[in-house]
């Protein structure tokens, strides 16, 4: 390949060689700038030794730009459509590999241990379909998978919730799931001007780098997320409202005294609760579990 997939004339092309209809249903914005893909893959930090799991490689404008800058490329696309497309375009290509499946079921450790093998590093790289982006990435994460980094272009208004500190309306139970496995950053911004078609959103490139270990100590990981999503379930309510809602009606005078000693007001919203006080919280219910 020549490596200009990603490029306006080139898209038009292949969508007309092959009679390619857009499936809207599926997030099918294919991106056309060279820069954006360009800032995608060095994000990644890649390199010879290196594994990429993309996830919906569409006709292939980032699969393109991975193969000249990873060991390795797997690539998972759900649309049947698009498979003999991408062995077509991805025939000359030795270290590319397409997958057609459904991301969301995958076995994803499994995939990675067959096709990465041998490798030193394996990071997802993706512009993901923005009807399932948080599955995916909470897929991605909770089943702790050996990545070194997860490199995805996101809706704007995503990236803002993954990369959320505490008190604000954008922190919510991605923002906790994310800081607990990762450590993220916003890489860049991205206009909607630059998809083919344009989606009706802008969207932003967000990397997660993989932490070793949680950084908090959590006693029982599950109760951690209960009380996570507890203290999200309704925002506008109390903490204690919204552990009375986790533990029964029967446990309101408990849910308060709970809080308070770890030194949390019950008062509170679950929005201010940094990571800490959410795993101490946890700590302590998982001593008087629900
Ligand atoms: N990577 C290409 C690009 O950047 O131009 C295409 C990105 S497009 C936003 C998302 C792609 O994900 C589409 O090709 C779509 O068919 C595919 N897709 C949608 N749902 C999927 C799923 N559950 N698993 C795998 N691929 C999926």
């Amino acid at each position: 390949p020549a490596g200009d997939i990603g490029t306006p004339k080139r898209t038009r092309e292949i969508i007309a060689r092959y009679g390619f209809t857009f499936r809207k249903a599926l997030g099918q914005n294919f991106l056309v700038d060279a820069n954006v893909l360009r800032k995608i893959v060095d994000a990644a930090e890649l390199g010879p030794s290196k594994g990429a799991l993309e996830i919906g490689p569409g006709i292939g404008a980032l699969t393109e730009q991975l193969a000249m800058a990873a060991g390795k490329v797997a690539a998972i696309e759900l649309d049947r459509r698009l498979i003999p497309i991408l062995e077509e375009l991805f025939a000359p290509c030795a270290n590319v590999e397409i997958v057609h499946g459904d991301a969301l079921k995958l076995d994803l450790k499994q995939l990675i241990a067959e096709r990465f093998a041998g490798l030193e590093r394996v990071s997802v790289v993706a512009n993901l379909p923005y009807y399932v982006t948080t599955p995916i990435l909470m897929k991605l994460l909770e089943d702790r998978l050996p990545l070194e980094h997860i490199v995805v272009m996101v809706q704007k208004e995503v990236a803002e919730r993954m990369t959320a500190p505490p008190g604000g309306k954008e922190y919510g139970s991605l923002s906790v799931a994310v800081r607990y496995f990762a450590e993220p950053e916003v890489v860049c911004t991205v206009p909607r001007t630059v998809f083919v078609p344009p989606p009706n959103v802008d969207s932003a490139v967000v990397r997660l780098t993989l932490r070793a270990r949680p950084p908090v100590d959590v006693t029982d990981e599950a109760m951690f997320f209960r009380v996570v999503h507890a203290a999200f379930a309704q925002r506008r309510k109390t903490l204690a409202n919204n552990l009375t809602a986790l533990l029964g009606k029967e446990r309101r005078q408990e849910a308060a005294a709970l809080s308070a000693s770890c030194g949390i007001d019950p008062g509170r919203r679950g929005e201010t609760l940094s990571l800490e006080e959410f795993a101490a919280l946890a700590n302590k219910l998982a001593e008087h579990p629900a």
